[in-house]
């Protein structure tokens, strides 16, 4: 008797549970100016991505192309899937000596996980996670990118970065 009650029981909340949903889209059609829905992509302009949505490893460079990364390859070790490598060179400085620079920044956005352990890792805070989002293409070869820009180098001493 028990499991009749049960069945008829579960029959009804799942058409009270059904009402409920219909009763809320019943109200955006008598009232559109509510729906929060967006129309992507002819809202582009005015589309709002939240600050903290991480759509990429991104690196900021200053107004005079410079970033703060030393090459260190802290980032490309704490990756867990090899999205990151770090191809850094030798320079002469003025004095003779021999310094590390980073010649490369290569990232893999196709095999990145938006993880986050490559910026938690960095000590220089070189990297940011980034709420750029459009990166639909044919080919993935087409998702690997340089980080660091032509041109660029280290800054001097450290700084904020702008974006
Ligand atoms: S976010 Fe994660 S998966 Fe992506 S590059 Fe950084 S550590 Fe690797
Ligand atoms: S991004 Fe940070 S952790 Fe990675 S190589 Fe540059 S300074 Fe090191």
């Amino acid at each position: 008797m028990n499991a009749v009650k049960r069945y008829f029981s579960s029959i009804f909340n799942a058409i009270v549970a059904l009402l409920k949903g219909m009763r809320l889209t019943g109200s955006y059609l008598l009232h559109p100016s509510k729906i929060l829905t967006q129309q992507y992509p002819e809202n582009r302009e005015t589309l709002y991505i939240p600050e903290r949505f991480k759509g990429r490893v991104y690196m900021p460079h200053d107004e005079n192309n410079e970033h703060n990364c030393t090459a260190c390859t802290l980032c490309q070790l704490a990756c867990p899937n090899g999205s990151i490598q770090i191809i850094s060179k030798n320079i002469e400085l003025p004095d003779g000596t021999k310094k590390k620079v980073l010649d490369r920044w290569v990232y893999n956005l196709g095999s990145c996980t938006l993880c986050q352990l490559c910026v938690d890792a960095c000590p220089s805070d070189a990297i940011v996670m980034d709420n750029a989002f459009e990166f639909s293409v044919y080919n993935k070869s087409k998702l690997i990118f340089d980080l660091n820009r032509p041109g660029s180098k280290l800054k001097e001493k450290k700084t904020e970065p702008q974006v």
